[in-house]
């Protein structure tokens, strides 16, 4: 099959990360006869350095034209890079927020799973998770308390200030459905989290996805307090599968799972619109540190672009592959820098993105 794929290389890290990514998707393409068409779209700093902008119209208007696209990460370091001299809305962060409004991403799609290997930076004890576990925070990225009305305002010589938590009906069935899409080509099994014991939104947002789950009877479905849920994602995140949450308990419970991992480089993510389109990307920074040391580990992004291949291009077999090569990789010893331990072999990011493409088998 043939695909059109957008990579936004990005700043920092980000061309490193995305190069090995690209190996990997191209022993991918080698090995099941697919043809990848890739096109490159400028974005945050390196958009800002060609063309004076962090996001052009015109890479907008090629974003679309892909059926995906994979990101490195955008951004330099604030206290040293001129791109933060530059007006709030002309800098790199700027192009990443437009260009998720402009192509409507309105699910965010975490992962967070424990590899065996790595066990030992999970900062809980082993009997929590003796079994590992396997997990995805579905997050709605475009509604509730972040994009409310909101005011700060003097009464009778007191400061008062206000936000607006609001979701219609709507915006909880679109994110329902891709929330329960996703849980069939996992364990089958929705957690959906709230605070109905309080808030208006929330009854609504538990009644709404009520009625989605009567599409999906194949599907469990549960439903979960959100104070709950931040305890259980410590006491015992195995339960859990897809968990299905509005913008800011998302915002919150997603940052809890993916520190339960505890390795950062190993972190994919996906935002996806109502289409097939995905824009994936690793949920770490750009991580200027240690930018052009050939140290970086490309693993979070190669694991992006496995989300990619099961979500938006639908290639199940393909992504298990990806997903496959990394737990074998990292069977067999290799680490990069951040995530080495003691008698483990140490790479450099290419030799880790070598390494990964290697492994893909059809
Ligand atoms: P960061 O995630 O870039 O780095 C935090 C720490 O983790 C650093 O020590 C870094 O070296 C390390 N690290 C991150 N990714 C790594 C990897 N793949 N391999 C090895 N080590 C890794 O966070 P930060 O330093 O706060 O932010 C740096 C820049 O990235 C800022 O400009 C920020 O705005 C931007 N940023 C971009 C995105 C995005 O593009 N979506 C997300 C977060 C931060």
């Amino acid at each position: 099959m043939e695909f059109r794929i957008g990579l936004i290389r990005g700043d920092g890290i980000g061309p490193e990360i995305v190069t090995e990514a690209k190996k990997v998707l191209d022993a991918v393409s080698c090995a099941y006869g697919h043809t990848f068409h890739y096109t490159d779209l400028l974005l945050g700093g390196a958009s800002i350095d060609a063309c004076g902008v962090p996001l052009t119209d015109e890479t907008v208007a090629e974003a679309k034209q892909c059926d995906a696209v994979l990101m490195g990460s955008i951004g330099g370091d604030a206290k040293t890079s001129p791109w933060y001299q530059l007006p709030p809305e002309k800098r790199p962060e700027a192009g990443l927020l437009r260009i998720r409004k402009e192509l409507g991403l309105f699910a965010n799609l975490r992962p967070a799973y424990l590899y065996e290997e790595l066990k030992d930076a999970c900062p809980l004890k082993e009997e929590i998770i003796a079994d590992g576990f396997d997990l995805v925070i579905m997050r709605e990225l475009t509604g509730g308390l972040y994009f409310g009305e909101r005011k700060t305002v003097v009464e009778d010589g007191i400061r008062k200030a206000v936000d607006t938590l609001t979701y219609n009906e709507k915006e909880i069935r679109r994110i329902a459905v891709r929330a329960f899409d996703i849980a069939r080509k996992r364990r089958k099994k929705v957690t959906s989290v709230d605070k109905a014991n309080v808030l208006d939104s929330s009854r609504l947002w538990r009644a709404v996805v009520e009625e989605v789950a009567k599409d999906y009877t194949d599907v469990t479905l549960e439903h979960m307090l959100v104070d709950n849920c931040a305890m259980q994602l410590v006491r015992d995140p195995a339960q859990f599968d897809v968990i299905l949450t509005e913008n800011m308990f998302g915002d919150i419970l997603s940052d809890e799972a993916s520190m339960v991992t505890g390795s950062i480089g190993m972190l994919s993510s996906a935002s996806l619109n109502e289409s097939s389109f995905g824009l994936y990307e690793p949920s770490h920074g750009s991580a200027p540190d240690i930018a052009g040391k050939n140290i970086a580990n490309p693993i979070a992004t190669v694991l992006s672009a496995a989300m990619m291949l099961r979500y938006s291009l639908n290639l199940d077999q393909e992504a298990d592959a990806v997903e496959q090569a990394v737990k074998r990789v990292l069977k067999k010893g290799y680490r990069t820098v951040d995530i080495m331990s003691e008698g483990c072999i140490q790479v450099s990011t290419i030799q880790m993105g070598d390494l990964l493409a290697k492994e893909i088998e059809a």
